[in-house]
Parts: structure tokens; sequence; C-alpha cells
């Protein structure tokens, strides 16, 4: 069978497909349409599916002959934000656009789904398609693994369209790909007082203030600078007038890391340090963590055959190392449970002035790595299965 043929032959209706969630972006957790619209694809080609976490769609294409169980995810929410490109299907749904691909990933799942389903006769197992939604609130995946989407399965492919590489490239290798996103808040409380008498007062800006500016020491002190923490104060809040030395500053921050290491290291240095500034300064501290996405970690194994089907879709030498980065992917919820990997296929235009970052108003995506991104979820499955 020549795959490649395979899929070529649905190019148009791939497209066709992304235009139509493109013009229709869904928030997280009301992907309503999306998730019908999906369920509707899937009854046309047969596919028994079913709803789960609310939006999400979970379905299943069982082989001809016995064997291994393997899931493929896409993720199928927009974001919060005003579309400014000159696409014929923009954005009809004001305030919300899809920016980061998702669009292309549902309709990328659906095509291998009907891929998937004119080959099953040679298929030895079952393929399981994980439609998820709340990506964007990196929370969807948490709730699938919740409700048992990953039973049986034994592993598990993750694709992202990615602007910054250009459309024929593909990123998939082995360890940390994106970072854990922790948030963390820690409450400095002294004694308010007259700005002008501070030695009745204890003063919690002042300790807050040291705080911010040591916990960049200790950061780079107590992390390898092979497996790097950031760790960033995006908001502070603490007082009412000038000539008043509040009782109280609050400071927000988020904790990104690469490894369960860092990440349980950096939370106690912040936590011991937070609470031995403020005692320097005779104040108290309450510091909280709250556990968000954990790393995103590729197994090696997982990794490599992904790597192989992707080599047989753009030959070996398109395959690229890419730096990881310190945005989060709820991905990391399967990878925590079973062997799997996140892919990175490159959606960028040979113009770069047509290319922007995900998020942005003006986001958009080279089709052509739509056919490309289709291919590999459907030759990773069907190579994983009959191996
Ligand atoms: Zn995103
Ligand atoms: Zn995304």
């Amino acid at each position: 069978m020549d795959f490649k043929e395979v899929l070529r032959a649905e190019k148009e209706y791939l497209i066709e497909l992304r235009r139509e969630f493109h013009k229709n972006p869904e928030k997280s957790w009301e992907e309503y349409r999306t998730s019908e619209r999906i369920k509707e694809e899937l009854d046309k080609i047969g596919v028994e599916y079913k709803s789960c976490a609310g939006t999400g769609v979970v379905a299943v294409i069982e082989g001809a002959k016995e064997g291994k169980t393997v899931a493929l995810r896409a993720d199928i929410d927009a974001l919060e934000l005003d579309e400014e490109t000159e696409l014929s299907f923009k954005s009809e749904n004001k305030g919300l656009m899809h920016a980061c691909g998702h669009d292309g990933h549902t309709a990328m799942l659906l095509t291998a789904a009907r891929a998937l389903v004119k080959t099953k006769d040679q298929l030895s197992g079952r393929v399981k398609l994980i439609f998820q939604p709340a990506e964007e609130m990196v929370a969807g995946a948490k709730e699938l693994v919740k409700e048992g989407v990953l039973k049986d399965v034994e592993a598990i492919l993750g694709i992202h369209l990615w602007s910054g590489l250009k459309t024929g490239k593909i990123n998939v290798e082995a360890g940390p790909r994106m970072a854990s996103g922790d948030y963390v808040m820690i409450n400095f409380i002294g004694a308010g007082g007259h700005g002008s008498l501070p030695q009745q007062t204890v003063d919690p800006i002042a300790a807050a203030s040291a705080f911010v500016m040591e916990s960049q020491a200790v950061m780079s002190r107590e992390s390898s600078p092979l497996d790097p923490v950031v760790f960033t104060i995006g908001k502070i809040d603490s007082g009412s007038r000038f000539n008043i030395i509040p009782s109280r500053a609050e400071l927000e921050g988020t904790l990104r890391c690469f490894s369960e290491k860092s990440r349980t290291n950096a939370s106690e240095a912040i936590e011991r340090f937070a609470n031995k500034i403020a005692a320097a300064y005779r104040a108290e501290a309450e510091v909280e963590i709250k556990e968000g996405t954990p790393p995103t970690v590729n197994d090696a194994e997982i990794a490599a055959y992904a790597q192989k089907a992707a080599a047989e879709i753009v030959g070996e030498d398109s395959i690229i190392s890419m730096e990881k980065t310190t945005g989060s992917e709820d991905m990391a919820y399967y990878l925590n449970e079973i062997p799997g990997c996140l892919a990175f296929v490159g959606a960028g235009f040979e113009d770069d002035s047509k290319n922007f970052p995900h998020h942005h108003p003006e986001f958009n995506i080279d089709e052509d790595s739509l056919l490309i991104g289709a291919s590999l979820y459907f030759n990773f499955a069907f190579n994983y299965l009959n191996q």
C-alpha cells in the first residue's frame, strides 16, 4: 500500500475542513459545535465514538487483526482573541480565533481517521483517536486521563503544527520538550504604620523587594545551568498610599522547569527563601505553590518510532532538531502515564513576512503542512501497530 497516495486523495477534504473549523472557533470547554462536527465526520466513515470530559470525543478504529492499542491526540479549542487576518475563512465568532493551529490538528486527525478506515484490513490492533478540549487552559488532558482514556493504550502521539518551523520540516526528539508551569503566590506579612516612622513597623515591601531580587540568584545558584529553571514574578500588590507602610505585600509568579527533580528543588528553594528573607526583615511569609502542567518529556523509543514515520513522509534530511521551549503543553499529562511523544510539524511559510508567532492575531499556517501532519498521524499509528 502506498500510504502517501491514500492520504493525498484526502487533501481537499482536509483543507476544507480546516477552513471550516477556522471560521468557527470556540473557547476551551465550550467546543460544542466543533465536537458535533467531529462526530458527524466520524459517523460518515462508520467510526464509533463517545463523548469524554464534556466536549471531548474519543473514537476507536478496529483493525482486522488482533494487536496493540495506539492513541493519536489532537486538541480542538481556540483562543479569546480578535482575528486580524485577511483570510476568506476568517473567524465568524467575534473575540475568538484559532490562533494556535488546533483547527489544523482537528482536521488532520479526522483525515488520518479516513485513511486508517480505508486501510484497516491491513491493521493489527486498534487506533484510539482523542479529540481533546481545553488545551489552552492546560486542563483537558488531565480530565481525559482521569476518565480513563489511556486504559489499554500502549503508546501515544500528539502533534503540534509550528509556525516557527518551515513547512516540510518535522521535529520529534527524545527528552524534555516543553516546561512545567506552576503558579506561585507569596504573601509577606508585616505590621503597618506611618511612612515616616519605619521603626514602629515591619515593612513587607522591603521584604518582598529583597525576595524578588534575591530569588533570581537562588535559582541560578541552586539549579543546574543544563537543566534550566525560569522563575518570574509577574504581579506585585501592596500598599494604598505614598506615606503608609502597609501590612502585606503579595507576589504572584510562574515557575517553569524541564524535570521533576528541578521542579521539586526550585519549589523547595522558593519556600525556604521566602521564609528566611521574611525572618531577616522581621516579617512572615505565606507561600502557596499550585502545581500546574508537568514538563512534557518525550519517550526515547516512541520518539524514534515517530522520527522514522516522519522521515518516510518528508525525508531524513527534513527531520531537524529544535530547541525546547519554556511554554507548557498538557500533552504532558498523557506522557506522564504512558510512553509517547509530541511532534512539531513545520507550518511556517517560505516568505517570513507571513509568519507570526502562535497566539498572535495575525497567526496563520501554511496549509501545505496539513497533509504532512495527517500523514504523520497515520503513518505513526500504522507502523507502530504493524511493527
Ligand atoms: Zn496555544
Ligand atoms: Zn496549541
